[in-house]
């Protein structure tokens, strides 16, 4: 074993790199600087993790993020790794002890914000000259970039961390950035020759759908039912949304908080620990929730509203599933909500960024209109290639059938013609289906195609009229209020020469992928063992272990220590801490009903894929 990967199981508890953590690694330990744009949860921290326990001095992680920092120093602790973070947070004689430590090179990684390591005329710089420095990561990196969507002033001090400390490598992290963003940081950072690891942003183990907006709550309802054990963000757009969803779900009985800027800084922080550490199940969220969070047992992010461009609902979806474990990500759209944020994208005297916030928002829009794999319209997006059929999407997930949809087309057309291309969409639909409403002018209710399309309900005309559109049946012209107008086209359908084909209402096939066959009761029990431990060592449950590693506990059932440490998340220190307490409520369980271990079927996942 090198040594890189020996650390990664003594250390860390786990099998095998993923990704090209063992390359960045490798690359680091010849201290050249590098790059890595991975997805959250792709497993970043491990790449300067690992290289700070091989060098001899201090690793200097930036991150503007407190809370990250603690969670991050507490799960390095808890594997036996000397960490300690540096912010507003502490008191002063923590801090006292803290330099003491580093003195003392005592410290294998220190987590500090970019205001406490260079503001204050740089007093913390002429402290850290005196000590060894082996590293610097900066995670986050895309705050330093004004192109980046999350641009912090404080991130542009380091821009002379370079000049300062020439000879120490540095190693910039990001889960975004495009490729504006990504040249920017390398010069902002002054990075030298750096190597550049750009990982594939598929999340496999998320499965995206969109669902029509209608009956919503109902249908967010019917979901939480079925997952009572999970954890999940459901994100809207105000405050006041936020507030009446969770006052809603608590009253029907669920376990929910809300979360959002408006709330006093107490009650906020109060909300997101409780979400945390399991305290409550559900968080009702504006996108003020989620930087920074490291809960890794998500297993849904549902959008109760649009998100404003896919570089969002990337970034909110990804909080699900860093444990691995399968997620859903589940977005209810309506054409509504496109409207209602065409008015956020307007950025004043900026008709420029105005259009471009447009155009993702159009994007974003298209993505759940289209009839086409989710995964691929992502990361086709992100200029990534990808097979046109994930499997784990609603739309790969939904099987298909067409039918000769001539004269439902014809009824279509004609109505848009009688009503000579004046009228939009609503309009035309409404006219169709012979709505009663005063809405529709009385010399229209009188026209022979006003309710021939009754036998339809709104929902598939609505369906109908996109396919129309996107295959050039019918056009949508003007941008505010846009009509429906015919095209070269039209006149085809109506003389009966072109037969138009549509896809029949979908029908959800609820593909489930295969779980590991695990002993369900049993993960249980190890859940509630886990939360006693984590509410003793005051840490959040999936810092003691993640789901990831209680699912393969109940899988392989592990009877003796040895065979506990082959599971995926149990280093020496875990293995001697909690070693015991697990493998015998295994044993115990086993015992009762007379089950055998599996350890032996434990195949490194690389080969598992392969089968
Ligand atoms: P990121 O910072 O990229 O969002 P993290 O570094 O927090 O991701 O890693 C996400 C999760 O994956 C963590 O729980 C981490 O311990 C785990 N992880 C990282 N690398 C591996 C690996 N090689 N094998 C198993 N688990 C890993
Ligand atoms: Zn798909």
């Amino acid at each position: 074993m090198s040594f890189p990967a020996q650390i990664l199981k003594t250390k860390f508890g786990y099998e095998e790199f993923r990704f090209n953590q063992e390359e960045i690694i490798k690359t680091i330990m010849q201290k050249r600087d590098v790059f890595v744009l991975m997805p959250t949860g792709g497993g970043k921290s491990l790449c300067y993790q690992i290289p700070a326990l091989l060098f001899p001095g201090v690793t200097v992680v930036v991150s503007p993020l407190i809370a990250l920092m603690k969670d991050q120093v507490d799960a390095l602790r808890l594997n036996g790794i000397k960490a300690a973070y540096l912010n507003s947070s502490l008191t002063p004689p923590e801090v006292a002890n803290i330099y003491e430590q580093l003195k003392n090179n005592e410290i294998k990684l220190l987590y500090i914000s970019p205001e406490r390591l260079l503001g204050n005329n740089q007093q913390f710089m002429v402290f850290l000259r005196e000590l060894e420095i082996s590293l610097f990561a900066i995670d986050e990196a895309h705050c330093i970039s004004h192109w980046g969507h999350d641009f912090r002033p404080e991130y542009r001090m380091l821009s002379s961390l370079k000049r300062m400390f020439p000879a120490v490598p540095t190693i910039a992290l990001t889960a975004t950035a495009d490729k504006l963003t990504r040249a920017d940081i390398l010069n902002k950072l002054q990075l030298k020759t750096p190597s550049i690891f750009v990982a594939s942003f598929n999340r496999p183990n998320i499965r995206y759908t969109v669902e029509p907006k209608r009956k919503m709550y109902e249908q967010i309802i019917a979901y939480l039912k079925r997952h009572r054990d999970d954890s999940g963000i459901i994100y809207v757009l105000s405050r006041n949304s936020a507030e009446k969803l969770a006052d809603k779900l608590t009253a029907d009985g669920f376990s929910a908080k809300p979360y959002h800027a408006g709330l006093a800084g107490e009650k906020r922080r109060k909300n997101q620990e409780l979400f945390i550490r399991d305290g409550v199940k559900i968080i009702v969220a504006t996108i003020a929730f989620g930087m920074g969070i490291n809960k890794s047992n998500v297993r849904f992010v549902i959008h109760a509203d649009l998100p404003k461009n896919i570089e969002s609902y990337y970034q909110e979806t990804g909080r699900a599933g860093r444990d691995g474990l399968k997620s859903d990500a589940i977005l209810y759209f309506s054409g509504g909500d496109v409207n209602k944020l065409k008015n956020f994208a307007l950025v004043e005297n900026n008709p420029e960024q105005t259009r471009v916030m447009l155009r993702k928002l159009s994007q974003m829009a298209d993505l759940c209109e289209a009839n086409a794999c989710r995964r691929k319209a992502i990361l086709n997006y992100f200029d990534e290639e990808a097979d046109s059929q994930c499997g784990n999407c609603d739309i790969c997930l939904t099987t298909r059938e067409q039918f000769d949809g001539t004269i439902i087309a014809q009824k279509a057309l004609s109505a848009v013609a009688r009503l000579e291309s004046r009228y939009g969409l609503t309009y035309v639909v409404d006219f169709l289906r012979g709505s009663k409403s005063e809405k529709i002018h009385t010399h229209h209710k009188a026209l022979k195609t006003y309710g021939i399309g009754a036998d339809i309900s709104k929902e598939d005309w609505y369906r109908y009229f996109k396919d129309f559109i996107s295959f050039n049946f019918l056009k949508q012209v003007g941008s505010e209020y846009p009509i429906l107008m015919l095209t070269e086209k039209s006149r085809a359908v109506l003389a009966g020469t072109e037969k138009v084909s549509l896809v029949k209402a979908a029908e959800k096939i609820r593909v489930v992928l295969e779980d590991l066959p695990h002993e369900k009761p049993l993960l249980d029990y190890l859940k509630t063992v886990r939360t006693d431990l984590a509410q003793k060592e005051n840490v959040p449950a999936y810092l003691v272990f993640s789901d990831a590693t209680l699912l393969e506990l109940a899988t392989y059932l592990p009877q003796t220590l040895e065979e506990t440490r082959k599971i995926s998340g149990f280093g020496d220190i875990k293995l001697a801490r909690y070693g015991k307490i697990f493998t015998e409520a295994v044993k115990y369980y086993c015992e009762k009903r007379g089950l055998a271990s599996k350890i032996n079927e434990k195949v490194p996942k690389r080969e598992r894929n392969k089968k």
